[in-house]
């Protein structure tokens, strides 16, 4: 919003409350004079004749009287300020307002709860920190309660302080909103990374089921609960593991492609890894599956399967990462070097590698690597990888 309109909005507000305040004393049938407008208001139109809006915002914010008219005037300008990028001059009004005992307690917490979010706007995390857990404490407004507790969240999330976001979000506001069940998962999942390379093994799979009791769909505690499975050379326990994933959610089958492939290899067992992928193929058409069961039958000497399997994804859904396929395995069953073969298959792959490879369903940005929580929108498990078949 231009400066313009916020100092007419300004002017519009002293005169108001000028007028208000005039109409009362009418009504009380005072017989004196009307109170003159204030020496603030005169002072900040100077300013704003002398092209000095800075300093007329300043001086009508001082003239603007506080009382309980103009509480919710004083709310809104804080956070018209803030959404404009001025947390400081937010932060100073709502500070005003606090130090005015006239305030009830209902506005009291509504202006604590507005001074917390432009501190978290100005990262003074501690101070946004401390007012908010006062404001969960005391209040008696439940919709306010839910409102701080929510920040509080966001605030520690920041700070990386996952076992007190655990706190403050179960059991009771994760079971009333999906969005911080899912967060809170993730939570326990970066508790159980951590504790994974802190050599706690036992704690980090107690907060993995526990991430799965608080959201089935969690497949990053499959995928960590696997690694783990992994690490001590339970390869089949890590399949079994790594299985449950595309029953969670179809979407990310191709995180569990490399470690599932990875397990069968340590088991020597390629023939277990063909029949698992055909079998994922049954249960949902996926492109990165395909890619992996072609590239897995071409090593087992299978040439002509894999080249069939391909050509037949091309003809159910075209796309450059099957059409890339399907050139590197001609090539390589070519019996001679053929250069216009080798030249499709760079540039196809060079145009393969420049799409980004995980999107996120929330607000769609796009990335190289997986966020587990998006960078732009902060969901948590909204980023997903693009499976060829859903991108062209
Ligand atoms: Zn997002």
């Amino acid at each position: 919003m231009p400066d313009v309109l916020l100092l007419a909005l300004l002017v519009v507000a002293i005169a108001a409350g000028w007028w208000l305040g005039r109409r009362e004393r009418r009504d009380r049938g005072a017989a004196s004079a009307p109170p003159p407008l204030p020496h603030d208001y005169f002072v900040g139109l100077n300013y704003l004749l002398n092209d000095q809006q800075d300093q007329a915002i300043e001086t009508f914010i001082g003239a603007l009287e506080v009382n309980s008219d103009t509480v919710e005037t004083h709310l809104a300008l804080g956070n018209l300020f803030r959404n404009r990028g001025e947390a400081d001059r937010a932060m100073k009004i709502h500070q005003n307002l606090l130090a005015r005992p006239t305030l009830t307690t209902e506005q009291s917490e509504r202006v604590q709860l507005e001074l917390s979010r432009d501190f978290l706007a100005l990262g003074l995390l501690d101070r946004a920190e401390r007012l908010l857990e006062g404001l969960v404490r005391d209040t008696q407004d439940d919709e306010l309660r839910g409102s701080a507790r929510r920040l509080l969240i966001d605030l520690l999330e920041r700070e990386r302080e996952w076992q007190a976001a655990l706190d403050v979000a179960l059991p009771k506001l994760a079971r009333q909103h999906d969005d911080i069940r899912r967060a809170a998962a993730h939570w326990l999942c970066e508790l159980a990374e951590e504790e994974r390379h802190s050599a706690s093994p036992v704690l980090a799979r107690r907060h993995l089921r526990q991430a799965l009791a608080t959201d089935a769909r969690c497949v990053r505690a499959n995928l960590l609960l696997a690694a783990m499975a992994h690490d001590t050379g339970q390869y089949k326990q890590a399949i079994k593991l790594l299985r449950r994933i595309p029953e969670q959610d179809a979407t990310f089958t191709p995180l569990m492609l490399e470690p599932l492939a990875h397990a069968y290899r340590l088991l020597d067992d390629e023939e277990g890894l063909i029949r698992c992928l055909r079998e994922l193929l049954d249960q949902a058409p996926s492109s990165a599956v395909i890619t992996l069961l072609a590239k897995t039958l071409y090593h087992q000497g299978q040439d002509q399967d894999a080249i069939a399997l391909i050509r037949e994804q091309l003809e159910r859904q075209p796309s450059l990462e099957a059409i890339h396929q399907l050139l590197s395995l001609s090539r390589h069953h070519a019996r001679e070097e053929d250069e216009r073969i080798e030249l499709l298959e760079r540039h196809t792959l060079t145009l393969v590698r420049a799409r980004p490879r995980h999107r996120c369903r929330r607000c769609g940005f796009a990335t190289e690597t997986l966020h587990w929580q998006c960078p732009r929108c902060r969901n948590w498990g909204t980023t997903q990888p693009i499976d060829a078949p859903d991108r062209d």
